[in-house]
């Protein structure tokens, strides 16, 4: 073959979830399936640092086991804290390390594949025995066995790890823990083979500005190590060995997009009111302290969801009271002045996990243990949590918000333990505002349909329309296989925001919107014209909101949304909002 051999161009289409058109080299992460374990040969003069990488992610393994079993035990889930013992003895266990060892020595293969392959026997082993004690034994060695094999082969991805920055990172999946340890200036574009436009890594990839394209299907598979890949994160659409007449293709379109981006930017700090002087307001969502620069950067004045479970992913552990106050209180001291910042109460489960035995994975996990559900059976945990925010707020204006409320007991209940919280900083002489607000967010339908006496017992609502909608449509926000079903335009979803609005305005309740319809220019205006009080968006949306807002006024964005609210077919809907915002945006040709 050629040196001018052109490998073929082809495409893939999946679902954009971070604007931006980049084009690299792919890095394809290693599947976590165990069959898939790379063999191959080492050097004899390689074998002792292969023996030694080997007992590297062996004390790797270990420390992350005894971590998990002290955090655990901390807790007071002894029993829990058992399991992680017994899985430092496999850990320990000479015959299955000796006998890797020795595998490695005699055949000169890899550590993965010798280990894997004894670990096999033994698993194969007592899964073969009557006596049910030894059979347990199997789930222990398996879980040592992915552990210790994720540390071998870098699995877990960090964003740190020389090997693929600035590269297009493509994997079957990845969680928003993995997500958040890329770094923007490391890695190019995040491609997965799961997952839809609102499963939190993609809401972690657009908060990042990492362009990212998700529900791939089988990208992981299709795509080789270091193809050229150009990724448009907006349309969702890989090419792998794009040709030239598509990279001519796309700088004509990104040259499109730049010139765009500069005329709404130039509006950038002009108020925030429409044509006929009504004040809106724009808020931001944020997973971190640290994202308040970001916040001021597109000039926005308050934070309208705190993502609190991102300081749980990111030291995959449950932070003490004193971890989590210091980054509490460092956003209230950087907060802009006179904004508010509303921190939204732990919503762990689903598809944020941490590893910790009192997060198992479940079979249903988006109806399962999450969120509220979680934080009132572990109080504890919570009333650490609390108790962070309340001392918080002795140093800017915070407000309290609960996820995934369903029903008023669970309100209730959850402001019995602040309560709790409360006095227990007052025995403490600690200072905190006694008045502090308290929310709910409204993101099952239930609590839509029962929002008039929810609003009796809070301040403030805030949608949630990412868990509206897949609660609503029966329709897991994760799954790509059904992504074309996740139809925000669909008028059962956009009926409900109504309602909701409705029952807050009755009750003399605000009632913003924090889900990702927020930050989308196509529904702003049908949110504002519905009374919807605030949106709360990834902060770089908001100067695109911020056009369209403030090109339009209240007449217009009050007839559409009633035009919306009457029309029961959503593709009709999607069409109306389109040309709505078509008509405000700048001709860019
Ligand atoms: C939502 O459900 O719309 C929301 C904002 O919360 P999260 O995406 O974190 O579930
Ligand atoms: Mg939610």
């Amino acid at each position: 073959m050629g040196e001018d051999f052109q490998k073929q161009e082809f495409r893939l289409q999946g679902v954009g979830c971070s604007p931006g058109v980049v084009r690299g080299k792919a890095f394809v992460f290693l599947q976590k399936n165990i069959e898939e374990i790379p063999c191959y040969k080492i050097e004899e003069s390689a074998r002792e640092a292969e023996a030694h990488r080997f007992e590297r992610a062996l004390e790797a393994t270990r420390e992350q086991i005894a971590g998990l079993a002290e955090d655990v035990r901390s807790r007071g889930a002894t029993a829990e804290a058992d399991i992680f013992d017994a899985h430092l003895l496999v850990l320990d266990d000479p015959a299955i390390v000796g006998e890797t060892l020795k595998a490695m020595a005699t055949t000169g293969l890899n550590a993965e594949y010798c280990f894997n392959s004894t670990s096999r026997r033994y698993i194969e082993f007592f899964a073969g025995l009557e006596d049910d004690y030894l059979k347990e034994r199997v789930s222990d060695i398996r879980d040592v066995t992915q552990r210790v094999l994720k540390n071998l082969l870098g699995i877990a991805p960090t964003g740190t790890s020389d090997r693929y920055s600035k590269r297009v990172i493509v994997a079957e999946d990845l969680t928003p823990s993995e997500t958040t340890t890329f770094e923007r200036s490391n890695v190019l574009a995040l491609l997965t083979d799961m997952g839809n436009r609102t499963s939190h890594a993609a809401i972690v990839a657009r908060a990042m500005g990492i362009p990212a394209v998700v529900g791939l299907r089988n990208a992981s598979l299709r795509i080789a190590q270091d193809d050229e890949i150009l990724v448009d994160g907006e349309k969702g659409i890989v090419y792998i060995n794009p040709s030239e007449k598509t990279l001519a293709c796309y700088s004509t379109i990104s040259r499109q997009r730049s010139r765009l981006a500069a005329v709404i930017e130039k509006e950038l700090s002009l108020p925030d009111v429409t044509l006929d002087g009504c004040a809106f307001h724009l808020e931001g969502n944020i997973g971190g302290a640290d994202d308040i620069e970001n916040l001021k950067k597109f000039r926005l004045k308050s934070v309208g969801l705190f993502r609190s479970e991102g300081i749980f992913l990111r030291n995959d552990r449950f932070p003490s009271e004193e971890q989590q106050f210091e980054e509490y209180r460092r956003a209230a001291e950087s907060m802009p002045e006179a904004g508010t910042l509303i921190i939204r109460t732990l919503d762990l489960g689903g598809d944020k996990l941490i590893s910790s035995s009192l997060l198992a994975r479940e079979d249903n996990p988006f109806m399962g243990f999450r969120a509220i559900r979680f934080c009132l059976e572990f109080r504890d945990i919570f009333k650490d949590q609390l108790r962070a925010i309340l001392r918080a707020s002795a140093f800017g204006k915070i407000k309290i918000m609960f996820p995934m409320i369903c029903s008023v007991a669970e309100v209730v209940a959850a402001k019995e333990v602040l309560e709790e919280a409360k006095n227990e900083l007052r025995s403490r002489g600690e200072k905190f505002d006694e008045d502090i607000s308290v929310g709910a967010m409204i993101e099952i339908p239930a609590a839509a349909v029962i929002a008039e006496n929810i609003a009796e017992e809070v301040d403030f609502f805030s949608i949630g329309t990412n868990d509206l909608t897949q609660y609503t449509l029966a329709v897991d926000r994760g799954n790509e296989k059904i992504s074309h079903l996740y139809d925000s335009y669909h008028p059962a979803v956009l009926k409900l925001i109504y309602f909701i609005v409705k029952a807050a305005r009755k009750t003399g309740i605000p009632c913003a919107v924090c889900g990702e319809i927020a930050g989308d220019p196509v529904f702003a205006p049908l949110l504002l014209g519905m009374g919807v009080s605030a949106l709360s968006m990834t902060p770089n949306c908001a100067a695109k909101i911020r056009y369209i807002l403030r090109h339009t006024d209240t007449d217009s964005v009050r007839k559409l949304a009633r035009a919306v609210l009457a029309e029961p077919e959503p593709r009709n809907i999607q069409e109306r909002l389109t040309l709505f915002m078509n008509s405000i945006l700048p001709e860019t040709e």
